[in-house]
């Protein structure tokens, strides 16, 4: 296990559609466990793949008592709207609102290839749903409604 480097804004490979994981072998979970070990040096809710630079549909989250590892995540249904603030790992000293559904419900992987459901609402959905966005080189900056300066504060 090891903490890898993030990659930030910029580097084209935050940009890029990332492929869907077919092996959950143990390449997988090195890297599933790197993520952990990343998050937890970082202090983040979430991690996702293309992050340490690897283009592959895998995530984990981290929200409350809650640990996910989320293996070529597809979303099934949404409902809802709030607005509600996000920073990202990847993106510096910007944090900003950002509109999403309050309730979601996704289909996942596990690291063993098992298929699972999960349900979720408020700033956990958020977190998910900003993950997500990361498998397809999207990143919350392109959402914001409202830009909020950290600089000065923390
Ligand atoms: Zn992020």
């Amino acid at each position: 296990m090891a903490i890898r480097t993030i990659i930030k804004e910029g580097d084209p490979n935050l940009r890029k559609i990332c492929r869907p994981v077919e092996k959950f072998d143990q390449r997988l979970w090195d890297l599933l466990d790197d993520l952990k070990d990343t998050l937890h040096y970082i202090t983040g809710l979430g991690l996702a793949s293309p992050q340490v630079n690897v283009l592959r549909r895998a995530v984990i989250v981290e929200y409350e008592d809650m640990y996910y590892e989320l293996v070529n995540p597809v979303l099934l249904h949404s409902e809802g709207e709030c607005l509600d603030n996000e920073g990202c790992l990847s993106v510096g000293d910007c944090r900003g609102i950002v509109k999403r559904p309050q309730k979601i419900e996704i289909e996942y992987f596990d690291r063993f290839g098992e298929k699972h459901n999960l349900k979720a609402e408020g700033y956990f959905a958020r977190v998910i749903l900003h993950e997500m966005d990361h498998l397809d080189g999207i990143l919350f900056i392109d959402k914001m409604v409202r830009r909020i300066d950290t600089r000065r504060g923390r």
